[in-house]
């Protein structure tokens, strides 16, 4: 078991001044160790007052946060502290949040670089006229006065021909079904129960077709 301890016995420069100095990963453990010492007084001791459990702890933070850049460890812990500021965190706490750091960190340079690079683009120049779409539209829609038979009727129509291709293209259609917790309460039925009386949830759900029955 390596001893991280004596490794860095001479390293004691503070965590403000870490983005000056390229640190280990091991370093920066150490720092770490010191700082929850300091933030958490004797929930620390009582936890740690066995040397062999600190020196476990902190080969077992070496190997999960190896490869992690110092920076974003250092913050993790903070992130953990801030969230939870009565126990020292745990090693997969402090994992955990350093990978969250580092997602957001990754996340706000994509953003960056995709608003400069939409900065960079040319204005966009409008070639449509709206108005005048409407205007198209609207008369289009007014010059078609169909009797309610007539637009029944082609409603039907539509129907048929929307229901034809369903029946062709059925073989390509992924059908997603409701888990057996989540379908109408209406005995029989396979929907998902989607509509509720209750505001609370915990009540019966029903499909559309069983909610307007029940
Ligand atoms: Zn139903």
């Amino acid at each position: 078991m390596e001893n991280i301890l004596s490794h860095n016995a001479t390293s004691n420069h503070l965590i403000s001044d870490m983005p000056q100095q390229p640190q280990s990963v091991k370093q920066t453990i150490v720092e770490m160790v010191k700082a929850m010492q300091a933030d958490f007084g004797r929930t620390f001791q009582n936890q740690f007052h066995d040397p062999e459990v600190l020196a476990e702890f902190k080969n077992r933070l070496l190997t999960k946060l190896r490869g992690y850049p110092p920076g974003a460890i250092i913050s993790g812990y903070e992130q953990c502290v801030d969230r939870n500021p009565k126990f020292c965190p745990t090693v997969p706490e402090i994992e955990a949040s350093t990978k969250e750091i580092i997602k957001n960190l990754e996340q706000a340079e994509k953003n960056r670089i995709e608003t400069q690079r939409l900065a960079a683009l040319p204005a966009p120049t409008i070639s449509c006229n709206p108005v005048e779409m409407f205007a198209k539209a609207k008369e289009s829609h007014d010059s078609e006065k169909l009797t309610s038979e007539q637009r029944m009727k082609k409603r039907d129509e539509a129907m048929k021909n929307h229901n034809a291709l369903l029946i062709i293209h059925s073989h390509l259609i992924k059908r997603v079904y409701a888990d057996y917790d989540h379908l109408c309460k209406f005995p029989g039925c396979r929907k998902a129960g989607s509509i509720s009386r209750g505001t609370k949830g915990g009540d019966n759900f029903y499909c559309l077709q069983h909610f307007r029955l029940v």
